[in-house]
């Protein structure tokens, strides 16, 4: 039996792209999963078929993490199915580019609501019902150190994703919390590939010394040491999986 069976561990968007190989990753260390999505249904439902294949244990649960409701919710039926939740991986998250002078407001509200207020939304919630001895992992990402023009509404999103990881490493004193945050740099999904050019992809995949993008497995395996008991003693810090590009 694995060291992690009967902890439990909630992965946010993780229907698509680096949530899903986050889900399947846990499950395969051991974790039961909860898949969360906000729209991608078949896929959430999809992966979760695939984990049970395997003989792990999921759970699929719809809940758009701006929605402070539907985010309680998602940690009531947790619970209910469960028993606790042990692992957050705050990993849902939105990314439009556009230059500060040209964003208009809905870019800079969607952002605020989904990677900044959604990652507090889920924070509030794991903050007062995980159990003693848990895991949070937050994402942010390495645009944070690089600056490139036209991220900067999400990376100061995610900027404040980090204050979050530093701050609450520190409230959660005396229950043997850990809190860190994942900053990964260019990582094949959606996210990073759609509107780009092969050009664009290729001088991005080339701007770390490995010379090649992140695979949402690479970014899986820094959360499964994250959660697992090797990283027990790394609490409060952003750990910039990216192959060296910052
Ligand atoms: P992705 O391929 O676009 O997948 C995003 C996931 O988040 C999907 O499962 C999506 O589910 C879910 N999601 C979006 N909005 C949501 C909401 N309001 N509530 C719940 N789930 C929501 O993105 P990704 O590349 O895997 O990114 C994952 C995380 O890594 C993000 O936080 C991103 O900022 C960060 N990151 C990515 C890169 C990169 O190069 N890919 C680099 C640095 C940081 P539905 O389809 O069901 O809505």
């Amino acid at each position: 039996m694995s060291i992690n069976s009967n902890r439990v561990a909630i992965v946010t968007g993780a229907s698509r792209g680096i949530g899903a190989a986050i889900a399947e990753r846990l499950a395969e260390d051991g974790f039961t999963v909860v898949i969360n999505y906000s729209g991608s249904e078949a896929a959430a439902e999809e992966l979760a078929r695939k984990i049970e294949e395997k003989g792990g244990k999921a759970l699929t649960a719809k809940a758009d993490v701006s929605d402070v409701e539907a985010v309680r919710r998602m940690f009531d039926a947790a619970e209910a199915a469960f028993g606790g939740v042990d692992i957050l991986v705050n990993n849902a998250g939105i990314m439009q580019l556009a230059r500060i002078a040209d964003a208009d407001d809905a870019h800079f509200d969607r952002h605020i609501a989904i990677n900044l207020k959604g990652s507090f939304n889920t924070l509030r919630e794991a903050g007062k019902r995980l159990r003693d001895g848990g895991r949070i992992v937050n994402f942010s990402t390495s645009i944070v150190g690089l600056k490139l023009e036209t991220y900067g509404v999400y990376a100061a999103t995610k900027a404040g994703v980090e204050a979050l990881t530093g701050i609450m490493a520190k409230e959660l004193r005396g229950r043997s919390i850990t809190v860190n945050a994942v900053a990964p740099g260019p990582t094949a999904t959606d996210l990073f590939l759609n509107g780009k050019s092969e050009e664009l992809i290729d001088r991005m995949a080339k701007m770390n010394p490995l010379e090649r993008l992140g695979t949402p497995q690479d970014i899986a395996a820094a959360v499964s040491f994250l959660v697992g008991p090797d990283g027990g003693w790394i609490n409060g810090q952003t750990l910039r999986a990216n192959g060296g590009m910052i």
